[in-house]
């Protein structure tokens, strides 16, 4: 069974987010499990030498965008188990970022020929083209729309996993025109056509796709809410019938405390008094007082309205009247960059803002702090509170998507649960939580809490194996 990936980020080479993790675990599970999983994603200039140094350059295409023909490059590498290919063109991928220029559009137009033109110079033909999010959702169109006139397509199934429907894709009707090649008759409401006379990557991808999935149960219902559908909401309650949600796992040998090679003293769930190693270093790394009684509170996120952020905005100063340490690494708006850092210098004895992106302060934050701080107003699954819990540092999460999913809420009566949970998008019901979770701290409750999050089984095993019901149903279908 041959299945390639078409991915806009891809871990461990390029991330910014959750998306990299999925698409960095998942092949090489599949491949683990007797499937034949690639991945193609562009050239960016942020990947590491140390990576393009291994990679090598198999041959140069061109592919059209409208007019114009654009140079591809292809580069390959082998990588723990996967066969990877980059798309080189260095006007569209050398850049300080991953997305949010003018022409992503046509950014991601050419990557998503780019993706179905290589095919017939690489050797593997697959069976299933899987893209994820908008940046690929236009790749299972054009293979259904203009590709499969070519026969070596016209067996080629594909499938599209919503990640985060927030991100669409939305662009002026000229990019069909002038850089998909599509005529008029694609710009109509079954089709590509949007709002607003513009059309839509994500609603190609859709459309197009003999399967849909995204990222947990509950959020496959949610998306078909106005309020979280982002006006794909009918479409997606219309497209039900082809659609399953798949909660994500994490990859144990990136994220597990055992084997972790950023933090300063591996354990596990038997030996997770350890874990107090790894919080005097993040103590004294951050330039806390040292202190083992005082729980520390941890965000690594997006700095977006969706991760809640506003909530703890809104009783950030009740929080802090108890006495804990609060960690926060993240980036992205300004509103919140700016009330972080001033939030630093308001509280010197209790609040860090490292204000960037930095994978090996997370590992060491999930490593050594106590309880990790999620209240999104919407998530499609999360990998933060997964990660966590796999480091016995105990989530507090409002119960939507794959928070809901993944964290069973405790109860102290019975013993049971991985973390603290509440329902509404409302600060002072996630202040209670919050203040009830800390009167816990240092309990025994507290450890066997610990416990049960660390034995929770968070790997991609499972997972996968429905993935590969899913495509060996929609290839025998
Ligand atoms: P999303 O994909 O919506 O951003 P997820 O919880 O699914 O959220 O995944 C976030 C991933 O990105 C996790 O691996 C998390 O540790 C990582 N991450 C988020 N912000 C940062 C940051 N500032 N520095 C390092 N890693 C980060």
């Amino acid at each position: 069974m041959n299945i390639l990936f078409a991915v806009s980020e891809c871990a461990p080479f390029v991330k910014s987010g959750g998306l990299a993790d999925v698409t960095g675990a998942l092949p090489k599970e599949l491949n683990k499990q007797g499937f034949d999983t690639r991945v193609v994603l562009p050239l960016y200039g942020q990947i590491a030498e140390e990576f393009k140094s291994k990679m090598w350059f198999k041959q140069a295409i061109s592919v059209k965008i409208g007019w114009r023909e654009a140079h591809c490059g292809i580069f390959d590498m082998i990588y723990e188990g996967v066969h990877y290919y980059f798309i080189d063109n260095e006007h569209y991928f050398n850049r300080g970022g991953l997305y949010g220029y003018d022409d992503d559009g046509e950014r991601f137009s050419f990557f998503s020929r780019a993706v179905l033109d290589i095919i017939p110079h690489i050797d593997f033909v697959p069976n299933v083209i899987h893209s994820h999010d908008w940046h690929t959702g236009m790749v299972g169109y054009l293979l259904k729309e203009q590709f499969n006139v070519n026969p070596l397509y016209q067996n080629m199934k594909s499938m599209f996993t919503i990640h985060n429907i927030q991100f669409q894709g939305v662009f002026p009707r000229s990019v069909m025109h002038d850089l998909l090649m599509f005529d008029d008759d694609h710009f109509r409401p079954d089709r590509l056509e949007f709002f607003g006379g513009t059309i839509n990557f994500m609603k190609a991808g859709l459309i197009a796709a003999d399967k849909i999935t995204t990222v947990s149960e509950t959020y496959k219902y949610e998306m078909q809410n106005q309020f979280f559908g982002y006006q794909l909401d009918g479409l997606l309650a219309g497209l039900e019938y082809k659609t399953a949600g798949i909660v994500n796992g994490i990859d144990a040998s990136v994220y597990h405390p055992l084997v972790d090679e950023h933090i300063a003293e591996n354990f596990d769930a038997k030996t997770v008094a350890k874990k107090a190693v790894n919080k005097k270093a993040l103590q004294a790394e951050f330039g806390l007082p040292e202190r083992s009684d005082v729980p520390i509170v941890a965000m690594i996120t997006r700095l977006s309205e969706q991760k809640g952020l506003s909530l703890v905005k809104h009783v950030f100063h009740e929080m802090l009247e108890r006495d804990v340490q609060f960690i926060l690494l993240g980036s992205g708006e300004e509103e919140f960059e700016s009330f972080f850092s001033h939030m630093e210098h308001s509280y010197p004895e209790q609040v860090r803002a490292y204000i960037g992106f930095n994978e090996a302060v997370a590992h060491r934050i999930y490593a050594g702090a106590d309880l990790f701080l999620m209240p999104s107003l919407f998530e499609p699954c999360g990998l933060s509170q997964l990660i966590s819990m796999a480091y016995g540092t105990l989530p507090l999460v409002r119960e939507t998507g794959g928070l809901k999913d993944t964290v069973r809420p405790f109860n102290e009566f019975d013993h049971t649960g991985t973390g603290f949970t509440f329902t509404n998008y409302n600060a002072h019901e996630m202040l209670g939580v919050y203040q009830w979770a800390l009167d816990f701290y240092g309990t025994d409750a507290w450890s066997r809490l610990v416990e049960r999050a660390m034995n929770c089984d968070f790997s991609w095993e499972q997972s996968a194996k429905i993935y590969k019901i899913i495509y060996e149903e929609i290839i025998n279908y």
